[in-house]
């Protein structure tokens, strides 16, 4: 998982359930379409990221839901919905049969095929890139030993192959992952129209078509068998790419989240990062929304939908920049120039993390406002609230709005006097000495978040 969504977590104690009980690590070193980033040249954004799986990452998520006392139900498939003025009724099929159930609004978060989104007719435009085949599977190399101090792997015969980053050649792409349980998981990918996708392949995809697509892309043979165990280790096929967005966030009471609002080309590893936030930035404004401020819905889409589109640009050029072809190689040349430029690294990191996109906010607004609440110490362990936290760093006004957390913080040398940060982590109002005007400008954002009435 990489960028804001790890320091989400991490303000929420879900990183510490997954093994992270610190601060989630700024990295060192990434990569811009397979172009390697030193991060450490940097002048400010750093990049966070958090290895862990999906799997692991939804348990945690479903213990804390659980512990709120979320009615969590599984193997209950949305069938129908039905929508009044007033409420808005899930059709269901659970093991009992047909049910139904009534509520002010409906999310769908229910990924790229998202049934919710086609009931509300909402249309999922974009594109779909279907020359490119990517094949990836769990597998152990026993003949290869690792070295962690330079992420790579020592093969006889084959030499040191780089992990944790896509590595391009003249016929595609392909990639190791290396896994806490001891396997690694590879990858190719490659572009039917130069004639190297093989497309033979029918039925579930296997260890051996994997171990071939990585053949043909590295031009060596790396030996390589399915763990041992009962799995499930991954191992999968895909053909095509999708770069979609959906119409619309919201039509009526149906709204859209993560996968089912927007699709995009997995490198670079975005899919959580702007999923996530979009499931927070919602969270605040549907709890406001049910409890008798609807406008706080109204801001959703508008702060959003930038960050997917901004996604969509970032995913669709690295992905361009893996393909193969005498100009991209050229393209690629230059870019590797730039990226020596801490200007540029910063750029993309700051790109990476965000995206670097700020909420929309009055033109006089602090810099701070719009975007996501920088590193403070302390900061973090404050951020699992429902409600707002206004943060005194020694300049918030003395009158403070009702329905905020209040939190003295006593900091070396404050970036900034005081901060209010919203529940889904942005800030909110930001001032660096507070004087009458700046106490206005607070109360009015306060009331504007609904906090304030
Ligand atoms: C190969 C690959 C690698 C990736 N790697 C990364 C990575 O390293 N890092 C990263 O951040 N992202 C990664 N992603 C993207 C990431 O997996 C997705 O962005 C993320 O899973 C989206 O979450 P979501 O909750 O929106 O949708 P999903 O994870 O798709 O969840 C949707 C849920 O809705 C349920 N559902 C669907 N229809 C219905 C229905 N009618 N009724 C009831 N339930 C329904 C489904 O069963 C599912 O549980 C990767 C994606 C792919 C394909």
């Amino acid at each position: 998982m990489v960028g804001q969504a790890a320091r989400l977590l991490h303000q929420r104690g879900i990183l510490a359930r997954l093994g992270h009980p610190g601060a989630p690590p700024v990295g060192q070193a990434f990569q811009f379409g397979g172009i390697g980033l030193d991060l450490t040249t940097a002048p400010e954004s750093p990049l966070h990221g958090v290895s862990t799986s999906q799997q692991e990452l939804e348990s945690a998520l479903a213990a804390r839901a659980d512990e709120m006392g979320v009615d969590l139900r599984r193997s209950t498939e949305l069938v129908g919905i039905a929508e009044g003025p007033d409420r808005v009724t899930a059709r269901v099929l659970d093991g009992a049969g047909p049910a139904e159930i009534d509520a002010a609004y409906i999310v769908g978060c229910n990924g790229a095929h998202s049934r919710v989104r086609d009931l509300a007719g909402i249309g999922f435009p974009g594109i779909t890139d279907s020359t490119v085949v990517s094949r990836s599977a769990e597998v152990t190399i026993p003949a290869a030993t690792l070295v962690p101090e330079r992420a790579e792997l020592e093969l006889p015969g084959v030499g040191a192959l780089g992990l944790y980053r896509w590595n391009r050649t003249p016929r595609g792409a392909w990639s190791m992952l290396p896994r806490a349980s001891g396997t690694l998981l590879v990858s190719a990918l490659e572009w039917e129209h130069d004639g190297n996708g093989d497309d033979s392949d029918e039925g579930p995809a296997t260890v051996p078509e994997v171990a071939a697509a990585i053949e043909r892309v590295l031009g060596s043979r790396i030996p390589m068998s399915a763990p041992a165990g009962p799995g499930p280790h991954q191992l999968r096929r895909r053909r095509g790419r999708n770069t979609r967005i959906a119409e619309t966030y919201r039509r009526g009471r149906i709204l859209l989240a993560g996968d089912a609002a927007h699709v995009h080309n997995a490198v670079g590893a975005p899919g959580l990062n702007v999923g996530l936030q979009d499931a927070v930035c919602l969270a605040w404004r549907l709890a406001g929304a049910v409890r008798g401020t609807p406008r706080l819905l109204d801001g959703y889409e508008r702060e959003r939908r930038p960050a997917a589109d901004r996604v969509a640009v970032h995913t669709q050029a690295q992905t361009l920049l893996l393909s193969p072809g005498a100009e991209v190689t050229a393209l690629r040349a230059l870019l590797s120039e730039w990226v020596r430029e801490p200007v540029v690294v910063g750029r993309l990191a700051t790109l990476l993390e965000g995206p670097d996109v700020r909420y929309p906010c009055d033109a006089d607004a602090h810099r701070l406002t719009g975007w996501f609440v920088p590193d403070i110490d302390g900061v973090d362990h404050h951020l699992d609230d429902p409600r707002p936290v206004l943060f005194d760093l020694g300049g918030a006004p003395a009158e403070r709005p009702h329905g905020v957390t209040v939190v003295e913080l006593a900091v070396a040398a404050p970036p900034v006097g005081a901060l209010l940060v919203r529940p889904d982590g942005y800030v909110a109002w930001a001032a660096d000495e507070s004087g009458p005007r700046d106490a206005t400008a607070l109360h009015h954002v306060a009331v504007a978040l609904g906090s304030d009435a």
